[in-house]
């Protein structure tokens, strides 16, 4: 990959490499299988750096560009993607509203906390029926003297459990026709009114934490607004440009995870006397998803350097995503699939591979909407 990669892109990836291998590898089925989040790890992720890589060193940043960043997420999700989600969602979601949209007040007071992983930052924008259509947010802030008292509740929100600061969108102008009149409050979730539900249970991403919030008549000081007032649809949509090439790198990384443990399954195992490789209907399908990877793989690394670098991030980042995610359904799926009955026997982690991919397609912007979000950048021409 030489021509993406500096010198310090390698050597940060021989780090996470390392760092996944002897801190996620051994733990990766236990959490999988607990439905347990593993806290002890984010100190960990902390000490390395990895919960800052693109954040300026003067918040303890690492002050690194969105292709590393793209990496250390593709490294996790190579063993784990509950732990490359959770870095994910943390950094993308959580940190980057604040860092891009805070006043200094707000960056200083939260984000040498959120990179030095005292607590954990989500992003509140779906609603139960605001998805997709994310701009349909219900929940409500209504101003009250120094105050507002935001009404209302999200879905499936990443980290909830374990986080200090909440990033939430509520209707700020009844008035304004939808997605304006929006705007994103910073919560603390020890909030009077503020209620965390239990863990979902998932198919897969089972060892990262995902929750549905609740807020009644919760009372924020007016400084929780992050930035303006009524731009918070934009806000959020910008934040998910960046959040989409995460979970893109998640799915190429987890696409890489499966198709190593494919080749190393179809030279080990052997039917009608020869490893299995050599029949051309399993060596033909090791070969296609390797091909479809390294396109995603231009992709995803071709979107990091758009956002840096300039052009238009909002289409590369919606291709990265469409791409990487629908060949890392493909690639757990053909896994599964060279592995025989073993694939389908939870001691062979293709099994939890192809369990944490389906997600991938959904997340963050279903393939569909990324489909939408292409079509409507070429109808303008861009
Ligand atoms: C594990 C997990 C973690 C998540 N983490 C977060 C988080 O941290 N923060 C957060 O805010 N959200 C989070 N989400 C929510 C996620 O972003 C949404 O689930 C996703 O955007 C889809 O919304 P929905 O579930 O309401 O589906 P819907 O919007 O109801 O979509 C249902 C189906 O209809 C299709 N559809 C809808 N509209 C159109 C259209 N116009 N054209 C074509 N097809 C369409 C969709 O593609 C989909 O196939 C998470 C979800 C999961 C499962």
């Amino acid at each position: 990959m030489k021509q993406y990669f500096q010198d310090e892109h390698y050597m940060l990836q021989d780090m996470v490499r390392d760092f996944a291998a002897n801190e996620v590898a051994p733990i990766a089925e236990a959490i999988d299988k607990e439905e347990r989040f593993p806290l002890e790890l984010i100190p960990k992720l902390a000490e390395l750096g990895l919960l800052g890589i693109p954040f300026p060193e003067e918040y303890g940043g690492a002050a690194m560009d969105t292709l590393a960043y793209t990496l250390v997420i593709e490294e996790l999700a190579k063993v784990d993607s509950s732990v490359a989600i959770t870095v994910a969602a943390h950094i993308s979601l959580g940190i980057s509203p604040i860092y891009l949209f805070g006043n200094e007040e707000q960056k200083n007071a939260h984000l040498p906390n959120l990179i030095s992983g005292k607590y954990l930052a989500c992003f509140g924008l779906t609603e139960p029926e605001a998805g997709s259509d994310a701009g349909g947010t219900k929940t409500t802030a209504v101003r009250d003297g120094d105050e507002w008292v935001i009404n209302g509740s999200k879905n499936f929100i990443t980290n909830a459990g374990f986080s200090g600061v909440c990033n939430l969108t509520a209707v700020t102008d009844p008035e304004a026709k939808r997605p304006g009149g929006v705007s994103v409050f910073m919560v603390d979730p020890k909030t009077p009114g503020f209620t965390i539900g239990p863990p979902e249970k998932k198919m897969g991403w089972r060892g990262s934490d995902t929750r549905a919030l609740t807020f009644e008549n919760m009372r924020v000081p007016a400084g929780a607004l992050l930035g303006e007032l009524d731009v918070g649809f934009s806000q959020m949509m910008t934040a998910l440009v960046g959040g989409r090439i995460s979970v893109a790198a998640l799915s190429l990384g987890l696409a890489e995870g499966a198709l190593q443990a494919a080749l190393k399954y179809a030279d080990e195992r052997e039917a009608f006397g020869k490893k299995i490789y050599r029949f051309q209907g399993v060596g033909m399908q090791l070969a296609e998803i390797a091909t479809e990877i390294e396109a995603a793989r231009h992709l995803v690394y071709q979107a990091s350097y758009v956002k840096d670098h300039g052009g238009n991030v909002v289409k590369a980042a919606a291709m990265a995503k469409l791409k990487a995610s629908e060949t890392a359904v493909r690639a757990t799926n053909m896994a599964v699939q060279v592995h025989g009955g073993y694939g389908y026997i939870k001691e062979f982690q293709v099994e939890r591979f192809f369990r944490d991919a389906k997600v991938l397609t959904i997340g963050e912007g279903t393939s569909e909407v990324q489909k939408l979000v292409i079509l409507k950048q070429l109808m303008k021409g861009l």
